[in-house]
């Protein structure tokens, strides 16, 4: 992958957008009638939105399931804007979807989790909004690949867009149990390293697929500085033809945006400034620390690997690794860990270890 760092991307606060304390986008997950897109506008009169937002080419799961009403709900998309001031969005997936979108005055446009992870559909989306300035978002692939997200963005800015933001909406892996789409922050963190001057904003809506859990990860997001946020807003989710689970009234939206509280990356204040420097110098010296008995760990195992070795006994012990890893895991929930994270943990450092002895001579550490 050719890295781009792509500094001339527009701050998304000079794409030509409202935007007050953060890019902050709203609606239903799907516009299902004139009346149902007018509701929720109106309820959400009032709030400082960036950008009104609903589906209207849904790209779902099973054939059958309620897949949008197409173009005609562009106008009624239209009428929002006209009744309430608010910019419009809506998720495109094929070149036809972008001309309709052109046409019609949408404001902006985002590329679906479903979409982003095909490069063919995602070249030809861009070769379409070649020439435009209109400010396109780029959802994470349902997969946790961060290539593919890079790589998406990398075709619009290559076709000549600046102002190009990603959505980060949570990711389709095997074990869940409290998100539809766990977030897997680290891989938004890292998109952000690499390409600081993206915008990154947040869909809790899909990353939950619960209402009652918005807020926190809503907030949660504020805090690693994100941009924004997009959640989806139903003035009566219950009746919902899509995601009905997720969305928030009207009301218990407002509700949310008057608890959340924005963050900075720093603070002027001196207490807070001789607090953190003291509290880094704590955690520089127990990382040191880290780091030290991992390497002593390694030692270990290592003079374990030559001992094996001259006896002929096998690399992995099987039944010696699932006793490490319920008596780690045990101690490790007892301190307050998560199962997710110890095992996480121990099956790194357990790769590591088989790495260390049976290729020391790759290992490459003088
Ligand atoms: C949506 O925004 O309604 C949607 C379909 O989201 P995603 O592409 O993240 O699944
Ligand atoms: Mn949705």
């Amino acid at each position: 992958m050719s890295v781009h760092p792509m500094s001339d991307l527009l701050p998304i606060r000079q794409w030509g957008l409202p935007i007050e304390r953060f890019f902050l986008c709203a609606g239903p997950c799907s516009a299902e009638s004139p009346e149902q897109l007018l509701a929720a506008a109106e309820g959400l009169q009032g709030c400082p939105l960036t950008l009104f937002r609903a589906g209207i080419w849904k790209p779902r799961t099973h054939p059958g399931s309620f897949e949008g009403h197409g173009i005609k709900a562009l106008s009624w998309l239209r009428r929002v804007k006209e009744e309430t001031g608010f910019p419009v969005g809506v998720e495109v997936a094929e070149p036809a979807h972008v001309q309709a979108c052109l046409k019609h005055g949408i404001d902006v446009m985002w590329i679906g989790a479903r979409t982003t992870p095909n490069p063919f559909a995602v070249q030809a989306l861009a070769d379409n909004l070649r020439g435009t300035d209109r400010p396109v978002l780029v959802k994470n692939p349902v997969s946790p690949d961060l290539g593919l997200w890079i790589g998406a963005v990398e075709r619009l800015y290559n076709a000549g867009l600046r102002k190009i933001g990603v959505i980060h909406r949570g990711f389709a892996v095997a074990e869940t149990e409290l998100y539809r789409n766990p977030p897997l922050w680290r891989i938004p963190i890292e998109l952000k390293r690499r390409f600081p001057v993206i915008p990154i904003i947040c869909d809790p809506s899909h990353m939950c697929g619960r209402a009652d859990m918005i807020f926190p990860v809503a907030q949660e997001a504020l805090d690693l500085l994100y941009d924004g946020l997009m959640v989806e807003v139903h003035h009566d989710p219950a009746k919902a033809l899509s995601d009905a689970r997720q969305q928030l009234t009207p009301e218990q939206f407002k509700g949310m945006l008057d608890r959340l509280k924005v963050t900075t990356e720093t603070s002027p204040n001196q207490r807070y400034q001789t607090r953190m420097e003291q509290l880094r110098h704590e955690i520089d010296h127990v990382d040191e620390r880290i780091i030290d008995l991992l390497r002593k760990r390694m030692d270990i195992v290592q003079a374990m690997g030559e001992c094996k070795r001259r006896n002929q006994v096998s690399t992995l012990q099987p039944e010696r690794w699932r006793e490490v890893m319920a008596t780690r895991l045990a101690k490790g929930v007892h301190k307050g860990f998560s199962l997710e994270f110890l095992s996480q943990l121990y099956e790194v450092i357990h790769e590591e270890a088989i790495r260390w002895q049976e290729r020391p001579l790759f290992r490459g550490d003088e």
